[in-house]
């Protein structure tokens, strides 16, 4: 580790006028949804939409959404032994963020050998430390032959409706797609990033030019493709890239290779650490792949990133999987360790914390002046927040590319851009005209807008009434999986439950497990309906609310982690994660499959 010596409070006096300047008082409101006349950009530019006859059947098992959640959903059923499992999703194919998300040099920030899941059940070793976007995407579609999750999915398809049936007691689900069937149990995971969103600037519509959102990548104007063919149809143009956080970091080197001229609109510098991928050893994987591995690398993983929150600061843990993330925790754990145990106040830990942080942080900045050349273009790159406050982004080629003739950081100084006109995009009052304008403005978020809403429908529950309703107070669960008055369904999703953002498949491989568990006890049970009682539900959420950590501060700089900088209200208050923290909440989910006794829940 080094010793860096710094004006802490310069720094955080620093940290504050960057914040103050990027606030703005339309906070999330900024953004527009890819609808009504913004439709065009939403439309699949990967696979042709196909006809087919609307299905009216009836399934045990429906999942809404065909990424990672529903397919260890889909796959844990079938390991069950429950074969009648449909997958439903507005994709044309399984791989969710990875079917969207093809743009060039996409791949994955959490270490593959965790963040792929069901690797020791489909005998699967990944190329690289790091997989790119295209072997993900094929893992999924891997995890959907192996289960025989294809049969039964319905794919270019959304969902326009679901109820509860009191008297058939069967979900009753309808589509976009005429579809109109029933399920006796439905789960629902359409991630936490699924729904694009457009920067709200003026003028947006008046670009005469070519234009796309990264999560729809135009191949067919850019040339190239996913896998990584160059894109040659860029050569004479002049493209703008607006936005740079994690998505822009992996996509601005592959256009600054491809573009006549490349400028990149900054509102906010990303952190951009050191990633180091490199491909896998097959003779080494040999040694790791002995049975059970992938579940102790992902309790590795966990308890390791855990311990950064002081969870297990004295406990000596091995770090196998050796990335970014567990890096970060072992630093900070290590200066926590440093303060012995009688000191180990809140404050002195917090304060421990913050210059941990300063310290890695001005490592990142010192990154950024040691490899862009230009000194006022390296001044603008620099992250001025604690690392947590934004994504954390790992990349080899995205500061270097600055240092490109071609590529020109157009940086806002936290205004973000002013205008699009019919020409090109403007910013400071200066107009630069382009041929095309990529919008890597990101998603909105599960604490930003609510499940409900996020989906593009509401589930009714008993009686009719609608989930938006039962949440209006914040959101409402037992477990983050089951809500009490909406039978028979499962959520899959972060709040309420581990909230593990470091690697979200994590969540879900743990989820599924439980899901298959309580729908197996169900179906041998002979039972038409489980559901949360009102009391666990309640009992759950107290917990939740009494202990609970918000996630984003306040005074971090704005952005999706922290609501753009808005006080968490009441309702955004009932987004946490279980407080003792997610392997905390994992063995506890264990330990509840275990006992049998299904606590909180009711079989009838
Ligand atoms: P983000 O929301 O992180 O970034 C959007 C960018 O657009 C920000 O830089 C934002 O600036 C900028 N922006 C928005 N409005 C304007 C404006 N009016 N003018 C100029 N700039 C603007 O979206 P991403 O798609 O980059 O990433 C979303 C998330 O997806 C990540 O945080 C990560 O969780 C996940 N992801 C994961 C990857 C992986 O694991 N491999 C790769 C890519 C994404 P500001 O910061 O000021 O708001």
């Amino acid at each position: 580790m080094t010793t860096t010596t710094f004006d802490k409070e310069a720094i955080v006096r620093k940290y504050a006028y960057e914040r103050d300047k990027r606030l703005r008082p339309d906070g999330p409101d900024q953004y527009v949804r890819l609808t009504g006349r913004f439709a065009h950009y939403a439309q699949d530019p990967y696979m042709p939409i196909v006809e087919r006859e609307p299905v009216t059947d009836d399934v045990t098992f429906a999942f809404i959404g065909g990424g990672f959640a529903g397919l260890l959903v889909g796959a844990r059923l079938k390991q069950a032994g429950i074969e009648s499992v449909r997958i439903i999703d507005k994709a044309g194919d399984f791989g969710g963020t990875w079917y969207w998300n093809r743009y060039p040099g996409a791949m994955c920030d959490t270490a593959s050998l965790v963040y792929m899941p069901l690797l020791e059940e489909t005998d699967y070793m990944p190329t690289e430390k790091y997989a790119h976007g295209p072997e993900i995407l094929d893992h999924c579609r891997r995890i959907g032959k192996q289960f025989d999750l294809y049969t039964n999915a319905l794919f270019h398809t959304q969902v326009t409706d679901l109820w509860w049936d009191e008297e058939r007691r069967r979900w009753r689900i309808r589509t976009n797609r005429g579809d109109d069937f029933t399920a006796r149990f439905v789960g629902m995971g359409t991630g936490p990033l699924q729904v694009p969103k457009l920067p709200g600037i003026p003028g947006i519509e008046d670009f005469a030019g070519h234009s796309f959102h990264t999560s729809r990548w135009d191949y067919a104007y850019t040339g190239g493709s996913p896998e990584g063919s160059p894109m040659d149809r860029l050569a004479d143009k002049t493209v703008a890239i607006i936005g740079t956080g994690a998505t822009a970091v992996q996509c601005v080197p592959e256009l600054a290779r491809a573009c006549k001229e490349l400028y990149v609109f900054q509102r906010t510098p990303s952190s951009v650490d050191v990633r180091g991928n490199h491909p896998l050893d097959p003779a080494w994987f040999a040694k790791v792949a002995s049975p059970g591995w992938q579940q102790r690398w992902l309790d590795n993983f966990t308890a390791n990133w855990e311990a950064l929150a002081g969870v297990a600061v004295d406990e000596e843990l091995d770090d196998l999987v050796q990335d970014g993330w567990t890096d970060l925790a072992r630093r900070l754990r290590a200066i926590m360790r440093s303060i012995p145990p009688q000191e180990r106040s809140v404050e002195r830990m917090m304060e421990a914390f913050e210059d941990a942080d300063i310290a890695k942080m001005e490592e990142i900045r010192s990154r950024v002046g040691e490899i862009v050349s230009d000194p006022r273009t390296a001044e603008s790159l620099k992250p001025w927040y604690r690392q947590l406050c934004k994504r954390p982004c790992f990349h080899d080629e995205y500061l270097q590319a600055f240092n490109f003739p071609n590529v020109h950081l157009i940086d806002t100084d936290g205004k973000g851009v002013e205008r699009i006109t019919e020409r090109g995009v403007v910013a400071a009052g200066t107009l630069y005209e382009v041929d095309c304008i990529i919008y890597a403005s990101g998603f909105f978020v599960e604490f930003g807008t609510g499940l409900p809403e996020r989906a593009g429908y509401d589930p009714r529950g008993r009686g009719g009434t609608p989930l938006s309703a039962h949440w209006a107070d914040g959101m409402r669960t037992l477990h983050g999986i089951y809500v009490h008055g909406f039978p028979n369904l499962f959520l899959v999703q972060l709040g309420q439950g581990a909230a593990l953002a470091s690697n979200v498949p994590h969540n879900y491989v743990e989820s599924s497990k439980t899901i298959a568990h309580v729908v197996r006890h169900a179906l041998t049970g002979g039972f038409d309906v489980v559901e949360a009682t009102a009391q666990a539900e309640e009992a759950w959420v107290d917990l939740l609310v009494t202990h609970g950590r918000a996630f984003g501060s306040e005074d971090c700089t704005p952005g999706y982690y922290n609501n753009e900088g808005r006080p968490a209200g009441p309702k955004e208050r009932r987004n946490f994660g279980y407080p003792f923290g997610a392997m905390a909440f994992f063995r506890l989910m264990e330990d509840w499959r275990r006992s049998g006794s299904f606590d909180g829940l009711q079989f009838g």
